[in-house]
């Protein structure tokens, strides 16, 4: 899933414009990299168990990371966190070949008129 580089963001000093991420996206920016990993994972569906196969650590440091995110991104259980991780794959996700990203729109798409 990740490459060679771990890339460690600490640029806190970018201004965002528009936050309008009402599932708490922009939190998203306060998780370390592997807790964006176990968070992306959590996202697919994966219990413990896989989670901790997946990224190759112990089931309980899964259930650390999970506690961690779950508190950082103000939510209170591990499956609504699981549904703000499929809502921001696309935030979370750095691989253009990833087949989970949600689908596009087709065409141009108007928001529904508030007539
Ligand atoms: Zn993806």
């Amino acid at each position: 899933m990740t490459g060679g580089s771990n890339v460690q963001d600490t640029s806190s000093s970018q201004v965002r414009t528009g936050r309008n991420a009402s599932y708490g996206a922009e939190r998203l920016e306060s998780l370390t990299g592997r807790e964006r990993e176990v968070l992306l994972l959590l996202g697919t569906g994966l219990g413990n168990r896989e989670l901790a196969r997946e990224l190759k650590i112990a089931e309980r440091t899964v259930k650390a990371h999970i506690a961690n995110i779950v508190r950082k991104i103000g939510q209170q259980t591990r499956t609504q966190a699981a549904i703000v991780a499929a809502l921001a794959h696309d935030t979370l996700c750095s691989d253009p070949a990833c087949t989970r990203h949600l689908p596009r729109v087709p065409g141009p798409w108007r928001a529904p008129s508030p007539l």
